[in-house]
């Protein structure tokens, strides 16, 4: 059974039409990445199954989200981080006047971690995972490098002990190898068995950790399937991934620019 159904999902914030008639899948324990450029409603999507949406004004005017065959529509955001789905928001907001410590802590209330044991349990983890945030738990999150930053969020996501986590352009603003770090981080957070849907304007990173992706495009979905026959495609290697088919002839509006890049 899929972990996550989103099913001809429409969203509007007032009179803006964000998301239109979208579908799509996160089977249990699979990485799954949405790719698309600027308000193609990425953020949106995440919002829309973390019932976020309200807070930003928006409402779902259609369709439905369902997470292991439970109904995710009308029920509150705290019910949602209960139920296992957890979103770490675009652009690393850690609290920063709290030190890293506090951070963890805060990601621990309301979730499914019950007792003590639990919560120390996620900790070691998180410290495993992120050694740099074990040595710096009493610095103020604000102190930390935008990489450390982005490592607390998530750490402080997983505080939560999530099933199925959102991440939001985990590697935005981030330097090639700090992104490869959190790619890498991805990766082993998922083979410890947790599902993962993310969304991302670096194609490349995104499509090497996802098994399936989708292009999401003015708010539809365009494209979807295996991430490896999506990488392969002429339009995503074109659009998301910059490289152009040397072989195939350019379209004549193109040409003088096609030869001086060439
Ligand atoms: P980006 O990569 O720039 O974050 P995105 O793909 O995540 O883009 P969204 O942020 O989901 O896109 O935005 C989708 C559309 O909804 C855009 O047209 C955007 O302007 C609009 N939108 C997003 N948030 C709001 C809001 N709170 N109020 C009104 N319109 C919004």
């Amino acid at each position: 059974m899929a972990s996550l159904q989103v099913r001809a999902l429409s969203v509007g914030y007032g009179p803006v039409r964000a998301l239109r008639d979208v579908s799509l899948d996160v089977p249990e324990g699979a990485v799954v990445v949405v790719l698309g450029g600027n308000g193609a409603g990425k953020t949106t999507l995440l919002r829309a199954v973390s019932r976020t949406l309200a807070f930003h004004r928006g409402a779902a005017t259609g369709g439905s989200v369902t997470f292991d065959g439970r109904a995710l529509d009308g029920i509150s955001p705290a019910r949602a981080v209960a139920a296992g789905v957890v979103q770490v928001p675009e652009g690393r907001q850690v609290f920063a006047r709290m030190t890293v410590a506090d951070n963890l802590r805060a990601g621990a209330l309301g979730s499914r971690a019950g007792s003590r044991a639990d919560t120390a349990r996620s900790l070691a983890r998180v410290h495993e995972l992120f050694p740099v945030l074990a040595g710096r738990s009493r610095q103020r999150a604000g102190l930390l490098s935008g990489g450390e930053q982005q490592m607390l969020a998530l750490g402080r996501a997983l505080m939560a002990r999530p099933r199925l986590l959102l991440l939001d352009e985990p590697s935005l603003g981030l330097a090639p190898k700090m992104a490869a770090t959190i790619a890498e981080t991805i990766t082993e957070i998922n083979a410890s068995g947790t599902s993962v849907l993310l969304v991302e304007q670096n194609a490349a990173l995104a499509l090497r950790l996802a098994s399936h992706a989708y292009v999401l495009e003015v708010g539809e979905v365009t494209l979807s399937g295996p991430a490896a026959e999506l990488a392969a495609s002429d339009e995503v290697r074109r659009r998301y991934l910059g490289i152009t088919d040397e072989a195939a002839p350019p379209p004549a509006a193109t040409r003088p620019l096609a030869r001086w890049s060439a």
